[in-house]
């Protein structure tokens, strides 16, 4: 299947080709036909996936086609709401980038910045708004944005959202929809909550499920590490010393925690940087600017900042701390090996996170390598494992030669991980 049988006019297809694509993605495949027949659509599909071209590319299309309709002034007619202002910057990317023949203008709003330059562009007129809730509220409560013309209404990410909180600033914005639109509905998971509401948004939608193992954890090199929470910070710096790293994202359940790391690997001499709630817009767009242009190696982020960073050839990520959530783990993995690449995920797990990792290989479905040889073993673990800790890890061999892979056969530490590290670089 190519872009041109998905029947994607011209300007579009020269913008897609410019970006590298060679072919649509499962989602983008399943759901362009959908969309551009003007059908509500219901995608279980998390970031990753090419989600965002998959409804970018039909919406840039439809209203370029209708262009001719709407003369004079700009109205809003695509509004995609989406809950951080990371992922509300990369969506608004990549309608710039998928609409860059079309002469169509998207803007991004977003909070915890000035509001001047987003009026300014507003007053100038827009056809595409990106924008996070709270700031989409505040601008229309002072009158800069109606949503009275939109045709296209896009949720992205609704499990996210209702997990931030954003359900009654949702349920505002719903009312001040028009009834006649065309709606799109996206989340990677679909509890009943998230069911309900898309009940409230969709008119008898076309349903597109991607199954998040076609997409990440199969495609990701994962390994585990056991290591003592003290142990940790000595054992990142190694890793990153001894393996040819060009830039990686990690991860830390908290914001204080992410400081921690930033702080401990400057002492080690390891320039990084953090991005998380508490830094200012500004301060988290610069560290992540730093990082996509190589400046800093090494980001650390908590789950909702990370979430949706796009940053093109990220080779690793490491969870510095298990996630107790088992789907954040696959959100976090899926963060190297975009679209078609493949990538390596680190995990590091001291004996209070062993359960943890337990409930992320269910999910999973698989066993994730346990690297075992390495200078910061968790001791009486690793080492010289006591029966509790035996039958926490059922498949554990414990023996400090060798380690188990995926296929359950035993290799010589030095060889297998050897070969493990290759593979990657090969990607
Ligand atoms: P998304 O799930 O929308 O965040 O997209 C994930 C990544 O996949 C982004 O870096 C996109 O640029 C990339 N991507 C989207 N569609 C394609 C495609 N058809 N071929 C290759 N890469 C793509």
């Amino acid at each position: 299947m190519t872009f041109k049988e998905l029947e994607i006019i011209e300007p579009i297809l020269r913008a897609v080709k410019e970006e590298g694509y060679t072919q649509p993605t499962p989602i983008q495949e399943q759901s362009i036909p959908i969309l551009l027949q003007k059908k509500d659509l219901l995608g279980c599909a998390q970031t990753g996936t090419g989600k965002t071209a998959a409804f970018a590319i039909p919406i840039l299309q439809h209203l370029f086609n209708n262009k001719n309709e709407n003369k004079g002034r700009r109205k809003i007619k695509a509004l995609i709401i989406t809950p951080t202002r990371e992922l509300a910057i990369q969506i608004g990317e990549s309608f710039s980038t998928y609409g860059k023949y079309t002469a169509l203008k998207n803007l991004v709003v977003f909070g915890g910045v000035n509001q001047n330059p987003q009026t300014n562009t507003l007053k100038g007129g827009v056809d595409i708004l990106v924008a996070t809730p709270g700031r989409l509220l505040d601008l229309m409560q002072q009158g800069f944005i109606s949503l009275k013309d939109i045709e296209y209404f896009v949720l992205d990410e609704a499990d996210h959202m209702l997990d931030m909180g954003f359900i009654h600033d949702i349920k505002k914005i719903i009312e001040k929809l028009p009834q006649k639109r065309h709606s799109l509905f996206f989340s990677a998971t679909m509890p009943p909550a998230i069911l309900k509401l898309s009940g409230a948004i969709l008119g008898n939608p076309q349903k597109v499920t991607i199954n998040p193992g076609q997409t990440t954890a199969e495609k990701v090199d994962q390994a585990v590490y056991y290591v003592s929470k003290k142990n940790k910070i000595k054992l990142l710096k190694h890793l990153l010393e001894q393996m040819d790293i060009d830039s990686v994202l990690v991860f830390s359940r908290t914001k204080h925690g992410s400081n921690k790391i930033v702080k401990l690997l400057d002492k080690e001499n390891v320039k990084a940087e953090a991005i998380h709630g508490n830094k200012s817009q500004q301060a988290r767009q610069k560290a992540l600017n730093n990082f996509k242009e190589g400046i800093t190696k090494v980001l650390v982020a908590t789950d909702i900042a990370a979430r949706g960073i796009d940053v093109e050839a990220m080779s690793h990520v490491v969870n510095y701390d298990l996630p107790n959530v088992s789907e954040t783990y696959v959100h976090r993995i899926g963060r190297t090996a975009r679209a078609g690449k493949s990538g390596i995920a680190i995990s590091f797990c001291d004996g209070e996170e062993r359960a943890f990792l337990k409930d992320i290989e269910k999910l999973i479905g698989q066993k994730i390598t346990l690297i075992e040889d390495h200078p910061f073993p968790d001791d009486g673990v690793v080492e010289q494992p006591t029966k509790t800790q035996q039958n926490q890890r059922p498949r554990g061999e414990k023996s400090n030669n060798f380690r188990r892979n995926t296929n359950n056969t035993k290799k010589p530490y030095k060889s297998s991980k050897k070969k493990f590290f290759q593979k990657k670089k090969s990607d």
